[in-house]
């Protein structure tokens, strides 16, 4: 459970920052804010990392603001110390990275949505009005860290209230009109936090679903925010809270049939591949085959959504007691493994529980021990008969019938003579 630390003072939570911050950051944030002072540029920390500061939770990633320009200061960074730069000239911010750490330094700014959903058009603006155009009040505060500014918490929306009273509250009754993805997001900050979604917040937001206000959000952003929470820490209690909500079928109608909520196998953090596979799980092929284009998935996620639903329509076959090594492997060989992990994690069935445990444990790591190269040399012909004979390599040592490489080198010959003769 969060509870808010007695951090309140400016300048203990500049003590706290300086303690959480990982420190592959620390130098790129010394130049920062060393540039700054030089320049007696405004600079703040903001967002999330203020958020989980005074909520005393770990920092991951940092956010900056400066009111000075963005770009600038990164470039000045960049010549003095070793870090990686990317550059969002559009949005007015950088990100830096230095090891796996990550920091985002932006130039205060606004937005203007020219349509619901749309991508914003971003003005240069202070603090204070860049802290209003934030999701909620609990990410729209910001701490002073140049000397010019030291040590000030400045909070135009009461976002400490809310801090303190555990309250995710929306700015005004268009947040969810103007982006639709702060829906999701109130959710997975609620879950998260263990939090409560202020109940007139909660109105707008079941308000602007009910007139299917996902529509208006592309498949990219809509996949990208659906990704956040697969690596959530319990991402199972959010897509529960979502399903209540019935925010899963404002975003695609098929997912309200989604019956696997309610699976203990699931409150675990899983790869989030597996997360696509355990979504797919209610659909039908048209359906999954819409929701790919739903959200524009790349190739390894659509596979998983349509190995899931193959292995879906051969449950009856998995669910008999007796398969053989060679039958698993036949059904299972070409089935991603994150398809088979979460059928296995669904699926209530013991039999295909443990049919899927076996294959993915024992059979699918079993290689022969010559590879394609060797079989080239020994007279196949390169294509796709290579890849044919070491997988028949591979089901003959499944099936105990060879150990050795001789062996194996015995059986491709003699598959090569019959193929001549
Ligand atoms: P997390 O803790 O999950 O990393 P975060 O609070 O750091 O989340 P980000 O998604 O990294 O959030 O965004 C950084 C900040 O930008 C947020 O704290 C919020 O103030 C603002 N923000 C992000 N997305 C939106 C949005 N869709 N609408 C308005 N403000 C947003």
């Amino acid at each position: 459970m969060s509870t808010i630390s007695n951090l309140e003072n400016g300048q203990e939570l500049l003590y706290r920052l300086e303690r959480s911050i990982n420190p592959s950051l620390s130098p790129i944030m010394k130049a920062i804010i060393d540039l700054s002072n030089q320049d007696k540029l405004p600079l703040y920390l903001v967002g999330g990392p203020l958020r989980d500061l005074l909520l005393g939770r770990p920092i991951v990633d940092i956010d900056l603001v400066t009111e000075g320009n963005s770009h600038e200061l990164a470039n000045a960074v960049a010549n003095k110390i070793t870090c990686r730069m990317i550059p969002y000239p559009r949005f007015k911010t950088v990100t830096l990275y230095k090891d796996t750490a990550r920091l985002d330094l932006a130039t205060s700014r606004v937005e203007h949505y020219k349509a619901s959903g749309s991508l914003p058009t971003v003005f240069l603006s202070n603090i204070s009005q860049d802290l209003m155009r934030r999701d909620f009040t609990i990410n729209s505060m910001a701490l002073g860290i140049s000397k010019i500014n030291q040590a000030t918490l400045i909070d135009p929306t009461d976002g400490l209230a809310d801090l303190h009273q555990k309250l995710i509250r929306a700015q005004h009754s268009n947040s969810f009109t103007d982006d639709a993805t702060r829906i999701l997001r109130a959710i997975r900050y609620e879950q998260r936090l263990s939090f409560t979604i202020e109940s007139q917040t909660l109105n707008w937001m079941l308000e602007a679903q009910s007139n299917d206000i996902f529509s208006t959000i592309t498949p990219d952003r809509l996949r990208k925010e659906i990704g956040i929470i697969f690596r959530e820490e319990q991402p199972l209690k959010v897509f529960k809270r979502v399903a209540k909500l019935q925010t899963l079928e404002a975003i695609f109608k098929p997912l309200s049939k989604s019956n696997w909520m309610e699976s203990e196998s699931l409150d675990k953090q899983l790869d989030p591949l597996v997360w696509v596979g355990i979504l797919a799980y209610a659909l039908n092929l048209d359906e999954a085959h819409e929701f790919i284009l739903r959200l524009n998935m790349p190739n390894k996620w659509s596979k998983v959504v349509l190995d899931t639903i193959k292995l879906k329509s051969a449950i009856s076959v998995l669910a008999k007691t007796s398969l053989s090594v060679l039958q698993l492997c036949e059904l299972f060989d070409k089935i991603h493994r994150s398809s088979l992990k979460a059928v296995s994690l669904i699926n209530p069935d013991s039999q295909v529980k443990s049919h899927i445990g076996q294959y993915l444990e024992h059979y699918r790591n079993v290689k022969p021990l010559l590879n394609g190269k060797d079989l080239i040399k020994l007279g196949i012909p390169e294509g796709p008969l290579v890849g044919k004979l070491l997988n028949k390599i591979k089901l003959a040592r499944l099936n105990g019938k060879i150990t050795t490489k001789t062996e194996e080198k015995k059986i491709a010959t003699s598959w090569l003579s019959k193929m001549l003769t």
